[in-house]
C-alpha cells in the first residue's frame, strides 16, 4: 500500500496512545490489560487503513482486536478510523509483524487474520510474504490449540504460494474457497479497502487452517 507521508501523524499518534501502541513487548503475556473485557484476542497483520479490524470489532464485541501495521502513515489512517468509530475492543500496533512471537506469549492470540498481503513476488524476496515459514512458525507460537490462521487475497500467484508454504510446514486446512465473493456456504467475509478496489477484476481466494495439536 502506497501512501503520501502525513506530516501529522506522529502528533496524531502520539495523541491516542489509549488506542495506539508503540512499544509492544512489554505488553507480551499482558495484551488483555489494554481492554475494558477479557475477551478472545483476534491480530490482524498488514491491516492497512483499518477497515476490515473496525468493522470486525463492531461485529464481535466480545472479541478483543489488534491491528498491526508496519507503515506509519498507513496505521495512522486507520487509527484516525478507530477512533471515529468509539469503539473499545481494538487496538493498532505500529511495528513489523515478522516480530509477533516478541510481542504476544505462548498461546496469546485467538485467531490471526491476513489480508491481502504485499506479493513480493521476487524469489529473494519469499522471506517476506507473511505466509513464508518463518512467519508461520511464529504464527504457530502465539496461537492457542486450533487457533485459525485465514488468509485471503485476489493474487493468485500468492495463494498458491500460500497453499503449498501451509501444507507443507504443516498445517491443517478448514476450508479453501477460490471464489470467496460466490459462497454459498455462509463462511463471514468482512470486506478490506483492497478487496473492494480488486474483487471487480477476479476472484478472492481464502483459506482457513489451524496447527496440529
Ligand atoms: N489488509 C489491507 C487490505 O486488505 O486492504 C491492506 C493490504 S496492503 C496490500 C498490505 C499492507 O500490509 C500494507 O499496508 C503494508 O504496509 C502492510 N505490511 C506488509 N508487510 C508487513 C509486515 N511485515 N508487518 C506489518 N504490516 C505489513
Amino acid at each position: 500500500m502506497r501512501v503520501r507521508n502525513k506530516p501529522w501523524a506522529k502528533d496524531y499518534m502520539a495523541e491516542h496512545t489509549e488506542r495506539m501502541v508503540v512499544e509492544p513487548e512489554p505488553l507480551r503475556g499482558d495484551w488483555q490489560s489494554r481492554f475494558p473485557s477479557d475477551q478472545p484476542l483476534y491480530v490482524e497483520i498488514g491491516t492497512g487503513k483499518g477497515q476490515f479490524i473496525v468493522e470486525m470489532a463492531r461485529r464481535h464485541p466480545d472479541h478483543n482486536f489488534i491491528g498491526i501495521e508496519i507503515q506509519m502513515s498507513v496505521i495512522a489512517a486507520a487509527l484516525k478510523l478507530v477512533v471515529a468509530s468509539g469503539l473499545t475492543n481494538i487496538q493498532l500496533v505500529h511495528t513489523d509483524g515478522v516480530a509477533v512471537n516478541t510481542i504476544f506469549a505462548p498461546a496469546e492470540v485467538a485467531g490471526i487474520f491476513l489480508n491481502f498481503s504485499d506479493p513480493w513476488p521476487k524469489k529473494r524476496h519469499i522471506k517476506r510474504r507473511l505466509t513464508s515459514p518463518v512467519f508461520l512458525s511464529h504464527y504457530q507460537d502465539i496461537l492457542q490449540p486450533k487457533g485459525q490462521l485465514q488468509f485471503k487475497t485476489d493474487n493468485r500467484g500468492l495463494f498458491e504460494y500460500s497453499l503449498t508454504s501451509l501444507s507443507n510446514f504443516p498445517m491443517v486446512f478448514e476450508g479453501v474457497w477460490l471464489d470467496l465473493h460466490a459462497a454459498t456456504d455462509g463462511v463471514e467475509d468482512v470486506e478490506t479497502e483492497y478487496e473492494q478496489k480488486f474483487s471487480s477484476k477476479g476472484p478472492i481466494y481464502q483459506v482457513i487452517a489451524h496447527f496440529p495439536e
